[in-house]
């Protein structure tokens, strides 16, 4: 399975490709309505034409996709160039779709990774146990099934049988109890492994409320510090509702980790434009980056110097003299963000997050070391 890290480095040698390079994000969700019968397919093919992709290359993105009757993801991503690069990654998260034939365009790639962090949620009761897990790159194994919303389950198999049929009373209570604290504390130490495993950062307690907070009381203490949300749920209920539950839990935790971020800006970082691009790319103090997706400036580049000119007019660079050009600011933010090595939050949709970076700081704010 692709793992976070093998997309951090594809995204470091994608943003420093000189091009032209294909780069398509191509919505292959089935529930939606736009891609019946494939529909995408014939977008596909439209937007290569309009975008002067050459024939060649067309032809082998264009067999390629044709081959994958079912994408078992919600985007593709496709790169590739007319010699050799040709690599595909299975999206799952629905991200705008787009196509671009020329200089590498990784910034939803950058929003995929650090939008989704991976979450794990354990649903548990006093009999039952399951461990899903939920990335962004949701390629899944040949064990594992795809289930709503990403999630995939991931199996546990303690030595221990789960107890069972406890009585309320006297002392076969007793030992029902006893036996559930065992059975927690196996079931923990396998998640454990699984967890860092599946680089899982945050971690969602889901269950019966006495069960889940005896279960975090017997978790290792390395996983600890990872359970955001501890969420009163009927483990007998269908699992597609489970799964819809766990999902408004992953997104209120994300947005919370957000307004987090933002907060801690408003303290102590650099807000705007000028002041932030500055820190970033001049002074190099930028560690996390928040930045609104709809951001829909423009901003001069040398490519020699590979430095943002932040005089507009500046026809050429005031380092080494050469031409410079103009490009999306979106893109520039990547570039920069992933040679100083800074985490780039993209922050979308209408919320009081995307409300307060847009109103507050300008739609662009960072966190800084100093
Ligand atoms: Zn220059």
């Amino acid at each position: 399975m692709a793992q976070a890290q093998d997309l951090r480095q594809a995204i470091t040698s994608l943003a420093g490709r000189p091009g032209p390079i294909l780069s398509a994000y191509m919505s292959v969700n089935a529930d939606i309505p736009e891609n019946q019968r494939r529909a995408y397919l014939v977008r596909l093919r439209d937007a290569m034409n309009e975008e002067g992709v050459p024939e060649g290359l067309q032809q082998r993105v264009r067999e390629y996709t044709e081959d994958e009757t079912h994408p078992e993801a919600r985007t593709l991503a496709i790169f590739a160039e007319e010699d050799d690069l040709f690599e595909i990654y299975r999206l799952q998260v629905d991200v705008p779709e787009s196509f671009r034939w020329g200089d590498p365009y990784v910034a939803p790639l950058t929003l995929v990774l650090d939008e989704y962090e991976p979450y794990g949620a354990a649903v548990l009761d006093a009999e039952r146990f399951r461990y899903f897990v939920v990335s962004p790159l949701g390629d899944a194994g040949p064990e594992q099934e795809m289930k709503a919303n990403g999630f995939r389950e991931v199996d546990v198999h303690p030595s221990e049988s789960p107890p069972r049929g406890g009585t309320d009373h006297d002392a076969a209570s007793r030992r029902t109890e006893a036996h559930i604290h065992h059975f927690y504390k196996e079931v923990g130490e396998l998640i454990r492994d699984i967890t860092f495993q599946e680089g899982v950062q945050r971690l969602i307690l889901a269950g019966p409320r006495e069960r889940t907070a005896e279960f975090r009381r017997t978790l290792p203490n390395e996983l600890h510090d990872r359970v955001v949300a501890e969420e009163h749920v009927d483990v007998g209920a269908p699992e597609g509702e489970i799964l819809d539950r766990l999902e408004a839990v992953r997104e209120r935790a994300e947005h919370e980790r957000e307004k987090e971020l933002l907060d801690e800006i408003r303290e102590s970082g650099v807000r705007g434009l000028d002041e932030t691009v500055a820190a970033l790319q001049e002074e190099n103090r930028v560690y996390h980056l928040a930045v609104l997706w709809e951001l829909e400036a423009e901003i001069r580049w040398c490519d020699n110097d590979q430095l943002a000119i932040r005089e507009i007019t500046h026809e050429e660079c005031p380092f080494c003299g050469r031409k410079t050009r103009v490009r999306p600011l979106i893109d520039v933010l990547v570039d920069l963000a992933t040679a100083r090595g800074a985490r780039l939050d993209f922050m979308l949709g209408e919320n009081e997050n995307t409300d307060t970076l847009r109103d507050e700081f300008g739609g662009i704010a960072g966190l800084t070391r100093f």
